[in-house]
């Protein structure tokens, strides 16, 4: 807490936004409602992406009080028996329940905060329940509907995976009919302009795509985000970035700046 607290003072100065999550779920966090408390008292936008599991009536009023500004939920199948293929061990009813809990807890305290936007990721087997999604969000009266691209580490098998010639696929089969990412290989990506990811334990690399630290760029543990961010290390991944991206391994393969990642449905 004490380290999220040093970033917070310094960056709150010149940052709009934090989002709380960077891979996992961050309701497990003992300091989540802290976190973003303290994040709030610094006028921080603070943004939480979560699969809802462990929402209850308590939580929900936690999160309204920590003044929490949006609220990512995944559900990614209307269908309760399908559900848990997606999310192990989850019940469609009780996100749904989650999601109820919120509204209530924002009416109590007559609070528009925080948007809730549920948002399902288009794969194969779930592409044709979006009509029935779309159809179950609004009937729950949310704030944004959106479906999420999956992005795939391995495209062995990806036309398994995902959506392949649909709109909700970033990838396409190409005319040698290996698989490719859809959109033009040598487009821009501002990314390490105007944001950072800091993992679980400290590392710093330059967005969320980077989910294997493979560009780390410094640690919070010995450093201040300020070293970091002007550090030459820095400066030379944004030089290789605007050279050629398709020289760096997690960028040739990311879709950021060449294929829509989401779509806003409602
Ligand atoms: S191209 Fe993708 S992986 Fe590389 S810095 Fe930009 S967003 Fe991150």
């Amino acid at each position: 807490m004490n380290r999220f607290i040093q970033i917070i003072d310094e960056v709150s100065p010149t940052t709009f936004t934090v989002l709380v999550h960077f891979q996992g779920e961050p309701l497990m966090n003992p300091n989540i409602f802290e976190m973003i408390g303290y994040a709030s008292s610094r006028r921080m936008i603070s943004e939480m992406a979560t699969n809802a599991m462990l929402i209850d009536e308590e939580v929900s009023k936690q999160l309204i009080n920590s003044g929490l500004k949006k609220i990512v939920i995944t559900i990614d199948s209307p269908i309760e028996r399908e559900f848990g293929f997606y999310r192990r061990g989850g019940k469609l009813g009780g996100v749904i329940e989650g999601i109820k809990h919120i509204q209530q807890a924002r009416r109590d305290k007559n609070s528009r905060y925080p948007l809730v936007v549920v948002e399902l990721l288009a794969l194969k087997g779930n592409v044709d329940q979006i009509k029935e999604f779309v159809g179950l969000c609004k009937k729950l009266n949310v704030d944004g509907i959106r479906v999420k691209t999956a992005h795939l580490l391995n495209l062995d098998d990806a036309e398994n995976k995902v959506p392949m010639g649909t709109k909700y696929s970033r990838y396409k089969v190409a005319n040698d009919g290996s698989i490719a990412l859809k959109g033009n290989g040598s487009s821009s990506c501002s990314a390490p302009w105007f944001k950072l990811s800091v993992t679980h334990d400290g590392w710093v690399v330059p967005c969320c795509f980077d989910k294997s630290s493979t560009f780390i760029m410094g640690t919070i543990i010995t450093q201040t985000i300020r070293e970091i961010w002007f550090s030459h290390h820095y400066n030379n991944f944004r030089r290789r970035l605007i050279r050629n991206r398709n020289e760096l391994p997690v960028c040739s393969s990311c879709p950021q700046g060449r294929t829509p990642l989401d779509f806003h449905i409602g």
